[in-house]
């Protein structure tokens, strides 16, 4: 809304008040993201952004050499990646790349853990994937806020374990081998217990 108040001053200053509308657009809140996440840039990675505008990203020490990053033409820091002539959304070839600490990477994760109704620690990092970020250490990140996830703590949480009554006298009784033999019949009837030890009773 900051910056939709910047713009709409500089319009008034041109055009009519009346013709000027307060709502907000698909354009404006886009515009909105990617100066947020160039903001994120700057202050996480300064360095790489100046190594890569001086042709100079050979840097050991970086954490986003294996990502092979890339400046686009808005100034937003994306993964390059090899889906290059993948015939899909541009956001999702190349993701924006966001830190592992960082308030914004926390909203993020948060917000797409609850869009895909808690499911876990994998398929919330294909969510943000696919909508277009890449979260360096993305994995621990996104596992340490299910951690903290009071509902999936809830959704998770292990049964209570029953403390057992006390066996029964007759098996703990010691008898002969086969002594007690049940067969296991079908839904109508009962297991048929045999008692072989009274029948030798019987028959003595
Ligand atoms: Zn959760």
């Amino acid at each position: 809304m900051c910056i939709k108040f910047i713009t709409l001053c500089h319009k008034k200053l041109k055009e009519s008040p009346k013709k000027v509308k307060c709502d907000l657009s698909v354009n404006d809140i886009e515009t909105t993201e990617k100066i947020i996440i160039k903001a994120i840039h700057v202050k996480a990675f300064k360095q790489e952004i100046l190594a890569l505008r001086s042709g100079r990203m050979d840097s050991k020490r970086s954490v986003l050499l294996k990502l092979n990053p890339q400046i686009d033409s808005d100034g937003v820091l994306r993964v390059n990646g090899r889906l290059k002539y993948a015939q899909l959304p541009e956001e999702q070839r190349f993701p924006a790349l966001l830190p592992k600490e960082s308030h914004v990477t926390t909203l993020v994760i948060h917000h797409f853990h609850e869009k895909i109704k808690h499911q876990g620690r994998g398929m919330t990092l294909n969510e943000i994937r696919a909508c277009g970020f890449w979260i360096v250490g993305g994995s621990s990140a996104v596992g340490k806020l299910i951690g903290k996830c009071v509902t999936c703590r809830k959704l998770r949480a292990p049964a209570k374990d029953q403390v057992m009554a006390a066996l029964p006298e007759d098996r703990l009784a010691i008898t002969p081998p086969f002594t007690n033999s049940a067969v296991d019949y079908f839904g109508p009837h009962n297991s048929f217990h045999y008692n072989l030890a009274n029948t030798y009773k019987v028959i003595g």
